[in-house]
This record gives C-alpha cells, sequence and structure tokens, in this order.
C-alpha cells in the first residue's frame, strides 16, 4: 500500500509563504484538510483547505522547537470531523533537518489518538508533515493503531505538475535506451517517468498515438480505456493495429503494442467504457490523464474527476470540417484541466444537451430515436472525417504540454489551459477562457473530495 499526499499548486504556495515568510527562523505550523482516495494499492490524501497557525497562538516557538496548544488544534478536529475530511499537521523544520525529530515522536502519538477519537470520518487517515525547505517535504500518515508509514510521494498540481519522492529522491533506472531524452532534458526525467501512472481514456487516432509516444519516452505504468473494438476504418490511424485485427478490443492492441516495444511497461486494460463507474473508479491511480475520447459524456466525467481528485488531465479533441471533399477548417485541440482552472464546460467543448443527447442513445435508444423523428434531439452526426497525420500530430502536441509541466521547459512564465492548432493555417494559438459563473469548476467544496458514498456525487448507469 502507497501512502501519498496531493496538493494545488495554489495551496502550496500559500503553505509555504506561511512557513517561510518573514520571521521563518522560527518553526511554524498550519493544518491541512484532505479528501481520501483509496485503492487496492494507494491511500491518497487530497488537500482540500490549508489552515496556517498564527504564531501568537502557539505555545512556544524556537528555531528547533514548537509547542502547539489544545485550543489551536481541537477547533480544526472539530471542522475535520464536521466536514468529514482527514487531518494533517504540517510544521517547518528551518534548520532543513528533513525527518520528524524526537520531540515530534514523543507528541505526535498522543496528537493522533486525539485526532481519531475526535474525528468520525469514515476510514479516515491522518497524517504529519514537515517541510525543511520551500520545495522539500517529507510526512507519515498515522493509523489508527499508532501505526506509521512513510509517506512515499507528494504531488504539487499547477502550472508545473511537481513530484516529491520519499527522501527527495527516486531510485536509479536504466537510461541506455533514453540516452537522447537525457540529453534534451537532462538525468532526471526518466525516473520520473519510469514512476508515473498515466491514464489513457480512449485509444483511437489520438490515444494511440499519446499511448505510443508514452511507451517510448520510458513511462512505467499505463492504464488504458476503450470500449469499442477495431474497425476497418480504424486501422489507418491507430498505432498498434493491423488490418486483420479488425473486431478486436483496441485496448487489448495497446496492450500488444506495449509488450512488442519491450520498454517493461506495466499496462492495466479496460475494455469498457469510463461511464461505467467501476472503470473511471480504476483511474484514480493515475499521477496524470490523456483524455482521448470523442464522446461528451466520457469528457464530462474526466472534467470532473480531474476537480474531485485533483488529477490533472490533457483532453484532445481534433475536427476537420470538409464539405464534398474539400477542407473548409482542421482545428486540433489539448486543453489541459486542473482545479480551479475553466473546464470543458467552460470552453463549450462539452454541452449539458450534448451529454443528455448522448446519455439517451446509449440508454434508451428506442426513446433517442422517437425524439429525434420528433425534432427534439439532434440527427445522429455522420462518421466524421479524421487523418492520420492530424490525429498524430495533435497527440504530440499534448505530450509536448505534458513534458512542458514536468520540466518547465517552456519557462517559467508560460502559462496556457489550451492550444488550438490550425492545420489548415500553419497557426498555433493560445485560446484565453474564463471560468463561467455557476459552472461546477467554480464550486470550490468539490475541490479534492475524494471518495464518497456517492462516487463523482453522481448517478450511475447499471453495470
Ligand atoms: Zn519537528
Ligand atoms: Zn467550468
Amino acid at each position: 500500500m502507497r501512502h501519498t499526499l496531493t496538493f494545488l499548486e495554489t495551496q502550496y504556495a500559500q503553505l509555504t509563504e506561511h512557513l517561510f515568510g518573514e520571521g521563518h527562523d522560527r518553526e511554524r505550523a498550519a493544518y491541512l484538510l484532505c479528501g481520501l482516495s483509496r485503492t487496492a494499492t494507494e491511500a491518497r490524501l487530497l488537500v482540500r483547505q490549508v489552515i496556517c497557525v498564527p504564531d501568537s497562538d502557539l505555545l512556544s516557538q524556537s528555531d528547533h522547537n514548537l509547542s502547539i496548544p489544545a485550543s489551536s488544534f481541537l477547533p480544526v478536529m472539530k471542522k475535520a470531523d464536521r466536514e468529514q475530511t482527514c487531518f494533517v499537521l504540517v510544521h517547518s523544520h528551518p534548520k532543513g533537518v528533513p525527518n520528524h525529530s524526537e520531540q515530534d515522536d514523543r507528541e505526535e502519538p498522543g496528537l493522533f489518538r486525539t485526532a481519531y477519537n475526535r474525528i468520525s470520518t469514515k476510514d479516515a487517515l491522518h497524517a504529519s508533515l514537515i517541510v525543511s525547505e520551500p520545495k522539500m517535504m517529507q510526512g507519515r500518515v498515522w493509523l489508527d493503531g499508532g501505526e506509521t508509514y512513510p509517506i512515499d510521494v507528494i504531488r504539487i498540481v499547477g502550472r508545473r505538475i511537481r513530484f516529491i519522492p520519499r527522501g527527495g529522491l527516486y531510485g536509479s533506472v536504466d537510461t541506455s535506451f533514453h540516452d537522447r531524452a537525457v540529453r534534451a532534458f537532462g538525468p532526471d526525467l526518466q525516473p520520473l517517468l519510469k514512476s508515473l501512472t498515466v491514464g489513457v481514456v480512449g485509444t483511437g487516432g489520438t490515444g494511440s498515438s499519446v499511448t505510443e509516444q508514452l511507451i517510448r519516452l520510458g513511462v512505467g505504468h499505463l492504464i488504458v480505456a476503450d470500449g469499442q473494438s477495431l474497425e476497418r476504418s480504424n486501422v489507418s490511424r491507430v498505432y498498434g493495429s493491423q488490418t486483420d485485427d479488425v473486431g478486436i478490443s483496441k485496448a487489448v492492441l495497446m496492450g500488444r503494442l506495449a509488450r512488442h516495444l519491450g520498454f517493461g511497461t506495466r499496462v492495466d486494460l479496460i475494455k469498457r467504457p469510463v461511464t461505467y463507474q467501476s472503470e473511471m473508479k480504476k483511474f484514480r491511480d493515475c499521477d496524470i490523464i490523456f483524455g482521448c475520447t470523442d464522446d461528451q459524456w466520457g469528457r464530462s466525467l474526466l472534467s470532473l474527476f480531474s476537480i474531485e481528485y485533483s488529477v490533472p488531465i490533457f483532453d484532445i479533441g481534433i475536427k476537420i470540417d470538409s464539405k464534398d471533399g474539400v477542407i473548409r477548417s482542421i482545428p486540433g485541440r489539448v486543453t489541459t484541466l486542473i482545479p480551479g482552472q475553466p473546464c470543458l464546460l467552460c470552453r463549450r467543448q462539452v454541452t449539458p444537451e450534448g451529454v443528455a443527447a448522448e446519455q439517451l442513445q446509449e440508454l434508451a435508444p428506442e426513446e433517442a430515436d422517437k425524439r429525434r423523428r420528433e425534432g427534439y434531439i439532434p440527427e445522429l452526426p455522420d462518421a466524421e472525417p479524421a487523418v492520420i497525420a492530424f490525429t498524430t500530430a495533435t497527440a504530440a502536441l499534448a505530450i509536448g504540454e505534458f513534458l512542458n509541466r514536468l520540466t518547465g521547459f517552456k519557462g517559467e512564465d508560460y502559462q496556457a489551459g489550451e492550444l488550438l492548432i490550425r492545420f489548415d493555417e500553419s497557426a498555433i494559438r493560445k485560446p484565453g477562457a474564463i471560468q463561467q459563473p455557476g459552472c461546477i469548476c467554480t464550486d470550490a467544496t468539490r475541490i479534492g473530495r475524494g471518495d464518497q458514498a456517492r462516487f463523482l456525487g453522481l448517478t450511475w448507469r447499471e453495470e
């Protein structure tokens, strides 16, 4: 079982400004209220709120010592109980000592016994975190019985996507196959890529190209979903497919592709759409997801998932507008979904009506036909035009954005929630967007909510 913690960049900035602001030569404290995502392999704390402790609330404070009174932590535990969250104590070690001190070891058992007694959150997991430098953290979770386990990875998600592994170091990896990438980005990227679990939802023209690039880049673990089987018309674009594969699950083809490439990539295959909650839930193990589906229903679920589980998603879309064999436009799009940023609904890539029409078609096709005849919902679209040059190029644009969030190669000031490439104009733009009032993405209470009685707060289709 891995234990991890995910911050948003904005939350992390709030925390470090408090801990390392003026007068930072003394230890300082804060609390985190967190949602929780529990799978068979990982317990993931998701930061929902940062609560800074003013110096005036402390009993004592020096460069190697801190004493926090019950009048400071009890109200926070009460709030955690009321809001059904987990409780994390954070304090700084301004002298740079990364580990918990002897004093921490003496005081924390009692504190976390109190936390388990006071906080009734179901399956709660509480933790303590030491921040010894603004980019150096180390933590441990406390179980109900007083056992502790180290936090294996801390994620910080935002303009950059950063990972702080336990002790600040990854194990070494064989980089002989990736020598040219090491020459580009330096030695740190390969062990990070090897450690990542990346999801790919939809493995058609764009998704199969994304999958092949992720494998060749050296990503260690992929979770790949596609509910459809290969059709004759797909072979011209789907990487890893052959003409005699028609009828085989596209997800299964991605598994074969990974085996053939021989990098030892672990691939979990999902052969049903993510509109089934049991399949969507499997993506809770991902560090990052690529949305390569062409349906609005799947995209709307990914938008919500990104917010409630604080997982960054690169959503890819492409549309060739052609009439009577004459191209009118070819826009390709890469949208990066980060909690607190405009979502696919804000950008009108997904509309509630579009999602509802697809749900009706899938779940009650006869009713959908009837309403279509009566003119209440639009005609079903014909098969869309698609060409490998444009699906592959848009996939590559998304992989570039992924590499930038990991390495920052586009510079610290670079910001693009969306890239739009117009193949018919040879132009790349960064269209701006704002969060639309009332949109699901503006509801701060959704951020980092994690597991709840109803997954994503939705009613799901029958399994
Ligand atoms: Zn300490
Ligand atoms: Zn939105």
